[in-house]
């Protein structure tokens, strides 16, 4: 019988991964978060620099929960494509009207970010309300996440990996490789201040298109530059970790983030602003509660329990398939 729970408990973990969406990779998601701290007013930077740490690690969280989590994907992403053509009008922007136009099922199937985002907002804002140390930090690492996905092209993209044009592997590369090779020596985080967002549904929901119009040209340019660059060029073998991976080549890596024209760097750049604006956007309409006694508070052990048993999940989940990150 354990044997079998076993079995089940992997099959659902690659029936979950055959989604890819990965996410920006560990790196740009911890990255993203850690520099949005730096566009709070200072009111709310007593509160946030001391966790900066925190909010950087844990940016990585969702993604390690969609192991153990079967309603975690769906909030990654949008098949928008899904639903007609751009500005794909047939989709109704608020919850309850898509809900009773395409049913819960179908929307948590093509994807709900969008929503989730504004979910993850009230939540925010509630924790601020009471004061809830834990579940600002938690909730701020978190909203994170979602709204650097958002910004992400292939994620508003039901070709997620380039899995219908032949260009399996793009999504990791976009989203990991680029700005893992580039973001720290080349990238512009030196970004204005947070602002308040009046209509944060409004707000995502044009993200969300952008990041679907930008899909194809996410697509194209890789195609395009493919036909440059033979298969021994494009790709590289480099050690990781001790072993041996095949990977995209450093010089098929930069000439592609050259012909994309400074996109990636934009969209990093406009997550760390939208972040930071729907952090600040939740403290104001909780009425900008006082911060400062919250600064010298810790995590609780249920919390840091909490933490380690993600990590443990993930930990094992990965090693059960053989991958060692996302
Ligand atoms: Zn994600």
């Amino acid at each position: 019988m354990k044997k079998v729970i076993h079995c089940l408990m992997l099959l659902c973990i690659l029936l979950l991964l055959n989604h890819p969406s990965l996410c920006w990779g560990f790196y740009a998601h911890q990255k993203i978060n850690y520099y949005a701290v730096f566009l709070l007013p200072p009111e709310m930077v007593l509160l946030y620099k001391p966790n900066i740490l925190f909010l950087s690690e844990h940016a990585v969280d969702p993604d390690k929960r969609r192991y153990a989590v079967p309603n975690e994907g769906p909030r990654h992403y949008i098949d928008i494509d899904h639903y007609g053509i751009y500005p794909y009008n047939s989709l109704p922007r608020k919850w309850a009207d898509a809900v009773a136009k395409f049913g819960e099922d179908s929307l948590k199937r093509y994807g709900i970010v969008p929503w989730h985002i504004q979910t993850m907002l009230y939540r925010l804002t509630d924790a601020f309300k009471t004061k809830n140390f834990s579940s600002i930090m938690k909730t701020s690492a978190e909203i994170g996440h979602y709204i650097g996905d958002a910004h992400v092209p292939l994620h508003a993209c039901s070709n997620h990996n380039g899995q219908l044009t032949n260009q399996t592997g793009i999504h990791g590369f976009w989203e990991s490789r680029v700005p893992e090779l580039l973001a720290e020596k080349e990238f512009d985080f030196f970004i204005g201040k947070a602002v308040y967002i009046q209509n944060p549904g409004d707000f995502i929901w044009k993200r969300v298109l952008e990041s679907a119009k930008a899909a194809d040209t996410v697509l194209r340019c890789e195609k395009e530059l493919s036909k440059q660059f033979p298969d021994d060029r494009k790709f590289a073998f480099e050690e990781r970790n001790g072993k041996t991976i095949r990977q995209y080549s450093a010089a098929f890596t930069i000439a592609y983030n050259k012909k994309l024209d400074g996109m990636i760097e934009r969209r990093m750049r406009q997550s760390v602003f939208a972040i930071a604006s729907f952090w600040y956007t939740a403290w104001v309409n909780a009425g900008q509660p006082n911060l400062k006694e919250l600064a010298q508070q810790k995590f609780s052990e249920a919390d840091l329990k909490e933490f380690e048993q993600l990590n443990a999940q993930w930990a094992s989940a990965t090693k059960m398939i053989g991958r060692e990150e996302q």
